[in-house]
């Protein structure tokens, strides 16, 4: 049985490798539905890979994929006459009228930001099994997110590679509840920054992340700890663990993905080279593992494995996100919509990165906490929060 997958957000980084593993086993896997933004003046700049607008790498990917769905956000000019076969659909909606008639089994969500969200609930009405690498939607409508699959019975499979290595961790621990769980983090591309400088670092020493090839929105968010944050509120929902069982380990190596400890004090972690097709590939093969031909760990040659604390004085975004889970209701969605704006202003170069905290925390202080219980709750706190950080921009 071939299974049908769709990919939203095709174009970025994440679903062009999607797109790598899938091409490699035509006899598993058939990618039936392909969705991207076309804008690329859009929410954040066009990433550092990605040096194609939007709508000419779809064209290219539907005709190496020849999928039965694409969806644009942005309306092209034209389609293209050798792609006139496929059904096309446009607008903001375009993602989940594409998915609906795609027949898709399973929906890798790899849509930038918050707009994450809505691709994530869509896809629990249609397909099987949701593959999240879209981290804000957990973010902001965790339980909206849980809640839905489980009524729906359908399977959420991370795909970050944090929560993909526990993920394989708890699969090995034959139903142990863990004690712990333990998020490595490379510390981004400004871990050994002098300090004196952090404040003004520019988008091209942002960028440069020591070991992972990302999207620029996520770099950003690593250079400021905001990612881990977010990976921690991520988990929570994922695995069901309190805050204070969720420990943060800065590991430069970036060797270890992430570890699970249980109640005798084993650990159990997961390791490889960091290539993303690792956490897409386990999500998309699940038991079964997927080879691509990556690189192989070569022990006796990667040196030491460090370890140490994250310095939460020059890198506060990420004790902002813990203290916004503790708080609950809308303080992750307001954390998650300031910190989007704020990235979004330090790539146009309206905003220093040393504002990008300043931005987060105004808006924490700020924003009236609300509950949420539907998607319209969590969409309403975003924009007053993105109002909040837009005001505090211009006043800094
Ligand atoms: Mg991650």
């Amino acid at each position: 049985m071939i299974r049908n997958v769709a990919i939203l957000g095709a174009t970025g980084s994440i679903g062009t490798q999607t797109l790598d593993i899938l091409a490699r086993y035509p006899d598993r896997f058939s990618a039936c539905c392909l969705c991207a933004r076309s804008d690329a003046e859009g929410l954040f700049p066009a990433c550092c890979l990605c040096a194609r607008s939007d709508a000419e790498g779809l064209f290219q990917l539907a005709r190496t994929f020849r999928p039965r769905t694409c969806g644009l956000v942005v309306e092209p000019k034209e389609i293209p006459d050798d792609l006139r076969g496929i059904e096309w659909f446009f607008g903001e909606d375009s993602a989940s009228r594409a998915l609906a008639v795609s027949g898709a089994d399973d929906a890798l969500c790899a849509v930038v930001g918050i707009a994450g969200l809505d691709a994530v609930l869509t896809a629990l009405d249609t397909c099987e099994r949701v593959l999240l690498a879209n981290k804000e939607a957990l973010v902001t409508g965790g339980h909206l997110v849980t809640e839905k699959a489980k009524r729906l019975h359908r399977a959420l499979l991370p795909v970050d590679s944090e929560h993909s290595a526990i993920y394989q961790c708890l699969q090995a621990a034959r139903g142990n509840v863990p004690s712990r769980l333990i998020l490595t983090c490379s510390g981004g591309a400004l871990r050994e920054f002098p300090r004196e400088q952090l404040a003004n670092a520019t988008v091209s020493d942002v960028l440069k992340h020591p070991t992972w090839r990302m999207g620029s929105k996520i770099t950003v968010d690593c250079a400021t700890l905001m990612n881990k944050g977010l990976e921690v509120i991520e988990a929570y929902h994922l695995f069901g663990l309190p805050e204070e069982k969720i420990e943060v380990v800065i590991h430069p190596q970036s060797v270890i993905h992430s570890m699970v400890e249980f109640a005798d004090g084993a650990v159990l972690a997961q390791l490889g080279a960091p290539d993303m097709r690792v956490p897409i590939g386990y999500a998309l093969g699940e038991p079964d593992r997927l080879a691509f031909g990556g690189e192989r760990l070569d022990f006796t040659r990667m040196g030491a494995l460090t370890f140490a604390s994250p310095d939460t004085e020059r890198f506060p975004c990420l004790a902002y996100a813990r203290e916004a889970l503790r708080l609950g209701g809308s303080a992750p969605v307001v954390l998650n919509g300031a910190n989007e704006e704020a990235v979004a202003a330090f790539l146009r170069g309206e905003a220093k990165f040393g504002q990008i905290p300043l931005i987060v925390r105004y808006a924490l202080d700020h924003a009236e906490l609300k509950p949420i219980s539907c998607a319209q709750e969590v969409y309403e706190a975003d924009a007053r929060a993105r109002l909040l950080a837009r005001a505090c921009l211009r006043h800094l």
